[in-house]
């Protein structure tokens, strides 16, 4: 019994990851943009090892995970020789020496202070430790990330610390019932993220733009993201 509801599983994570590919690609190509230019990943939160290596093998090249304990007990078991993760998750500063060099980028640096204790640690490693800057768009109260007024500010700070080297930016936008109003949040990141670019600020890259979900990742990839975060609409439902 448990061998077919694993290979039921297998089955479906495959067929999901296909028809993902196909979303993408026609999302991309409405927006007059090529699939290419978008990273899928799969989040893997929640989701064993064996599921997680099965999307590996089916092409998938980079994942995501939220929890430094959760990703650290399970590394040992994933197949990463051609695959990344990233660490999605809110970060507090004294998990940072623990996940620093076991993933190759971090998507959620959100404070200065997390910045230079990203840097210190790296620089112990004697590495230099890519992240995005996690931004709150829809600046809500409830959400880690950035407010907007205080985006430009830490650029210019993080750009000085040798440590960690800033390649774009990361966003959940709120959860929104109507179409349009995801949209006008997913355009206004992309301007900003455009804007920056253009600023063409010392030390800071912005080439990665990672927005879009499960629920929203079309609507994201119409707006310019380069990078979709995909969890259930792989691995099915989350259980806790
Ligand atoms: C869980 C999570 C995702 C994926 O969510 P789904 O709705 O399952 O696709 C993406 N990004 C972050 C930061 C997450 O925590």
């Amino acid at each position: 019994m448990r061998e077919l509801s694993v290979e039921k599983r297998f089955s479906d994570i495959d067929h999901n990851i296909e028809i993902i590919r196909e979303k993408i690609y026609k999302a991309a190509s409405s927006a007059g943009r090529k699939a290419e230019e978008v990273t899928l990943m799969a989040v893997t939160k929640t989701v064993d090892p064996i599921f997680i290596n099965r999307a590996i093998e089916n092409g998938i090249t980079l994942i995501g995970e939220n929890k430094v304990q959760e990703f650290m007990s399970k590394k040992p078991f994933l197949k990463l020789e051609n695959c990344e993760a990233h660490l999605i998750g809110h970060l507090q500063t004294n998990k940072v020496k623990q996940i620093v060099s076991e993933v190759s980028m971090i998507q959620s640096l959100d404070s200065l202070k997390l910045a230079k204790e990203i840097s210190k640690r790296s620089l112990e490693k004697g590495i230099v430790t890519p992240c995005l800057i996690e931004v709150n768009i829809g600046e809500e109260e409830s959400k880690t990330g950035l407010g907007l007024s205080s985006l430009e500010e830490l650029l210019a700070e993080v750009a000085q610390l040798e440590g960690v080297s800033v390649r774009g930016l990361m966003t959940i936008p709120p959860i929104c019932d109507d179409e349009k109003e995801l949209d006008k949040y997913f355009s206004k990141m992309h301007k900003i993220f455009v804007d920056i670019k253009s600023e063409k600020l010392d030390n800071i890259d912005m080439s990665i733009l990672s927005m879009g979900m499960s629920a929203d990742y079309e609507a994201a990839v119409r707006n310019g993201s380069t990078l979709v975060r995909v969890g259930s609409s792989i691995f099915g439902e989350r259980i806790y």
